[in-house]
């Protein structure tokens, strides 16, 4: 049996094993992990090897420079490749660089932008403010309304850009219907599938181009590092998003990468083990007097329920809800929790609570929120790995500080 017998033996490996085991390409020590290749270049035998190197065709096949490529960031991109049932994929040194660059690298001056309105914040200024600066027509439409989508794509579009479910308030776009629309408008269609993550929603199977995803989220897990993905078809990745990477330079450290890569061996593990405690958080708050509106993809009580159950495989690690106090009741929840942190990072090992309207969309105008729904009550609670009877106590602590604050 060769030592790098990944590289030769037929993939029909199902994710938990792809994110084990594919992608590993040992160096001549047959280390049993992932190498880390913490090196900026790369040596050749001569000159003529050098020519070689940096010449078409099959120039790809041998590292020059590790901000175009390098082993370690290789390994991660195969696997990811592997698991989402992406032709390609490249990884960008965060989530953002990963959003900035499949959106930058293929519009220009004159074109036009339709995107959902919910967006992750960062997403938000770069759709309605970055883009239309440089000449782009940027378009915001209600995610889950399928007739402003219709409208929207009745004119000639070149990309359509959303994310369900959407940051902060879990609300589902129909990613079928509405690649359906963007298709007969010429647009290509960009997914942002960090919240369902990689396991629970494949949206290129459901008609995207492309998926985008924050490694730092689900992916490290573990509150470690930044770290972006790029998914889509080989020779789009290859003509449009590769030269703008190489040329502008948002590499993924090899560190981050190998840290990533032993983060998606035990993804689906932590993923499933925080829906889990996610849907006991959900169910607790549903009771709660305390709490005016619970929103769960995976309860029958999220409004768009049935689209959650024909396009996710299951809910979520995180729960969006409304406390009946407004903010002052949304703050006594929050100082009175002993486990959960308040922080704005999300899909970590740990569980992790922040109140949108003051942090993560405090610079969006009063009348935006509110069309996001987005109040002064709303908390939004990534759910980590503790004991859910801990996570329950926690809450009950917050909800008894909720009830006192009104
Ligand atoms: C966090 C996040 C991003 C940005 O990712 P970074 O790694 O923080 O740059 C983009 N989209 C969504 C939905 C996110 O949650």
């Amino acid at each position: 049996m060769p030592a790098n017998k990944t590289d030769t033996i037929r993939k029909t490996w199902r994710a938990a094993t792809t994110l084990v085991r594919e992608g590993t390409q040992r160096s001549g020590w047959f280390e049993t992990s992932e190498a880390l290749y913490l090196n900026s270049g790369f040596v050749y035998d001569d000159a003529a090897d050098a020519e070689a190197a940096f010449a078409g065709p099959g120039k790809d096949a041998r590292f020059v420079y590790s901000r175009f490529g390098n082993p370690t960031n290789a390994m991660l991109e195969k696997r990811l490749a592997a698991l989402e049932g992406a032709e390609a994929c490249k990884v960008t040194a965060s989530g953002m660089a990963a959003v900035f660059a499949a959106l930058a690298c293929q519009l220009s001056a004159g074109q036009r932008i339709v995107s959902s309105r919910a967006l992750f914040g960062s997403c938000h200024y770069i759709v309605t403010e970055l883009l239309p600066r440089w000449g782009v027509e940027s378009v915001l439409v209600d995610g889950p309304d399928l007739a402003q989508w219709k409208t929207a794509l009745a004119r000639k579009t070149d990309v359509v850009f959303l994310e369900t479910p959407s940051n902060p308030m879990l609300d589902l776009v129909d990613v079928k219907a509405v690649a359906a629309l963007a298709r007969k408008a010429g647009a290509q269609v960009v997914v942002d599938n960090v919240f369902a993550t990689p396991l629970y929603q494949k949206p290129l199977e459901l008609g995207a181009d492309v998926v985008i995803y924050s490694a730092t989220k689900h992916i490290d897990g573990q509150g470690r590092v930044l770290g972006g993905a790029v998914l889509g078809r080989k020779a789009w990745i290859e003509d449009k998003l590769v030269p703008f990477l190489r040329h502008t330079g948002p590499t993924l450290s090899a560190f981050n990468a190998w840290v990533l890569l032993k983060g998606l061996e035990t993804l689906p593990l932590r993923v499933a083990a925080q829906t889990r405690n996610a849907l006991a958080v959900a169910k607790r708050l549903e009771k709660a007097r305390e709490v005016a509106r619970v929103l769960y993809p995976g309860l029958p009580s999220h409004p768009q329920y049935k689209l959650a159950k024909r396009q996710m495989k299951a809910g979520s690690t995180l729960v969006a809800f409304d406390l009946a106090g407004g903010k002052k009741a949304a703050f006594a929840f929050q100082n009175a929790l002993q486990t959960i942190d308040i922080s704005n990072n999300l899909g970590d090992a740990k569980s992790l609570i922040c109140h949108p309207a003051t942090t993560t969309h405090q610079r969006l105008p009063a009348e935006e929120k509110a069309r996001l729904a987005i109040g002064p009550g709303s908390l939004r609670l990534s759910v980590g790995l503790e004991d859910p009877a801990d996570l329950i106590e926690d809450i009950d602590r917050g909800l008894a500080a909720a009830r006192k604050a009104r």
